[in-house]
This record gives C-alpha cells, structure tokens and sequence, in this order.
C-alpha cells in the first residue's frame, strides 16, 4: 500500500500517522521527494482502512499496490541501484559487460580469454564450473577445480569473476567468487535464494525460460527480503514457438524491468539467439534498450568448445562487439568505466 502525502501537510500530522502505522506492526519506507511524500507501507497491509487514511487531512491519495514484491519495487526506489563488485559499478549509467567461456575447461583457455576480453573493454569474467545441461552426458563442468583455475584467471587480469552456483551446498567453494549467478533452471530455488540472501556478494539472476517479469522479480525478492539488496537481473531468452534461434531475446523486457525496478537489468544475447553471429547486433539492440550490461560467451576456440560453441564468439568479434556498444552507450548516456 502506498499513500501519497499532500504537498504542504503539517509535519507533525505526517509524523503521528507514520507511528500509527508501525503501531499497526507495518514497517514504512519514507521516500521524500521535491513535490510528494510516498509512504510505502511494507508488512500485510489487509486490516488497514483504506478509508480512514483517506480521510486524514494530510493525505493526497491511497494506493493499494498489487505487485507483491517491494523490496525490488520502484515505486520505492526511484534511484536506479548501483550494484559495486570490487570497484566495478554497475546500474545508474554505469554498463558493464561480463565476458568469457561457457565452461571453464583448463587453466590456459580461460587465462587467455581473460587477458583478451580484459584488452577489450570486459570489467568481469565469466565461466561455468557447475554446468545445468540438459543431458546427464554431456560436460557437466570442472566443478571445484573449475572454481580454482577462476581465482587463477582473477588473480591474474584482476578481473572479479561470474560463475554459477546449482546448490547451496557447495556455497564453501564460493568464496572467492565475487558474483553469484543463478541460472535460468534455478531461477525459482527459493531455497537458494534465501541462502544467497545471507551473503554479502552480488547475485545475478537470470530470468528463467518461462517465467514473467514478475516472477523474475519475485526470484530477486527472495534474495532481497533475506537482507542481500545487492542483486542483477538477466534477460537471456525465453521459449516461444520459435525454432530458429534457440530462445528468444525479450528485448521489451529490459526497458519493462526498467520501469518495474530499481535494479540493474543486463542482457546475455550468446543464450538467447544460441548463434554466434546473433551476438553482435543483439548486443547493440540491449545497449539501445536501455540495459545496464551484457553477459558474452567469449571461446579461443568455438568449434572444439566443451559447451555452447555455436553461440561463443572469438576474442577478436568480441573485441568489435564492445567497440560497437560503446558507440550507442554515447547516444543513451551510459559509460563502460
Ligand atoms: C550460463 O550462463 O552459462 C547458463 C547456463 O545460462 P542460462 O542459465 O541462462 O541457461
Ligand atoms: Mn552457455
């Protein structure tokens, strides 16, 4: 519920009606602005009379909101969230792009592609060592070996790393990992999510293949509601009954997100279009919407990837990708710094 303050109401009425709220166990997040006062009521908002505070003095307008996450809300945030991951900003301007290998596969592959996404703009290295695949049979990722030759990577480029987490059991081996990713398959592990709430590190959740925004945000809620407000969200392609590319891009999602929350929304193209030559103008098509970041799978060596070679572009298309969004984050006033 979100009540709106009339412009010249009298402090002290203002500050008898916020008491009167928490007397009625509802905590009231107060958000002061040039021409309106917002109080958003947080707690179970049922046995308030909408009337009664209608009829103070003091009061403009009550709202009741149906959107049923607040912590990710805009309506009480309207400053865009920058998330910090050791000095690399993202949100409220600041674009990013998180690079490198589906998988991590040796100490060689992926220091190299670190020191070639770094040369090209990249502030953040990716890398799976839990790999969700579909078949049991398939590369199931380096696991804890895959998490070490990461810090390897970071130690050497400086680069704070991305990679993604499938249980919360093997959280101990996440410590030196600077951004938690969720993937799609987990989007909805809410027991993931309130142990990732826990923590004191970024987590990137990405939307998963048939879920709503709403639902997208009710995922970063969990995280969020848990104490963890450091949190990004990832379009990366949803089904449709499309069969061409592999998922396909929402790119409405991004400027939707943007007016729904306060937190960064970033695209991955390299999972949604699941073809390398797609990577390039859906990059410029998310810089153009609006997103705060990409997320690019970046091989040395696509044809012999262990895990989505088709969708990896090579160090040197990255390098023209990034060049590329630079060129449009000029036009929407967004910065790679
Ligand atoms: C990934 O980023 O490696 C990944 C598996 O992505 P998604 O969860 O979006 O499929
Ligand atoms: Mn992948």
């Amino acid at each position: 519920m979100i009540i709106t303050i009339k412009k010249d109401a009298d402090e002290k009425n203002l500050e008898s009606l916020i008491a009167w709220i928490k007397n009625q166990g509802l905590e009231v997040n107060i958000s002061r602005g040039e021409f309106q006062t917002i109080l958003g009521l947080i707690g179970d908002t049922h046995q308030i009379d909408v009337d009664l505070i209608n009829g103070l003095n003091i009061v403009d307008k009550v709202t009741r909101i149906s959107e049923p996450y607040k912590n990710a809300n805009r309506k009480f945030h309207s400053e865009d969230k920058i998330v910090d991951i050791n000095g690399v900003k993202i949100g409220g301007g600041h674009f990013q792009i998180i690079a490198g290998p589906c998988s991590v596969e040796s100490a060689d592959q992926i220091c190299f592609i670190a020191e070639q996404v770094k040369k090209s703009g990249a502030k953040l290295l990716r890398g799976g060592a839990f790999k969700p695949r579909t078949s049991p049979y398939a590369f199931q990722g380096l696991r804890g070996e895959g998490l070490e030759l990461l810090t390897e990577a970071k130690k050497q480029t400086g680069l704070p790393i991305v990679t993604e987490i499938m249980n919360a059991s093997h959280l101990p081996l996440f410590e030196n990992v600077d951004v938690i990713q969720v993937g799609a398959r987990n989007m909805q592990n809410f027991e993931l999510l309130k142990e990732l709430g826990s923590l004191k590190k970024t987590i990137l959740i990405k939307r998963g293949l048939a879920n709503t925004l709403e639902e997208l945000l009710m995922s970063a809620e969990y995280v969020m509601a848990s104490g963890n407000e450091d949190v990004i969200l990832c379009e990366r392609g949803i089904r449709t009954f499309e069969t061409a590319t592999r998922n396909t891009l929402d790119i409405s999602a991004v400027p939707m997100l943007k007016k729904m929350t306060h937190l960064p929304v970033i695209i991955d193209p390299s999972h949604a279009a699941g073809i390398a030559s797609l990577v390039h103008p859906l990059s410029l098509a998310a810089a153009a919407a609006g997103a705060d970041g990409l997320m690019i799978e970046v091989h040395n060596d696509p044809d012999n990837a262990l895990c989505d070679g088709p969708q990896s572009i090579r160090p040197e298309e990255f390098e023209k990708v990034s060049a590329d969004v630079q060129k449009i984050l000029k036009i929407v006033g967004k910065h790679m710094d």
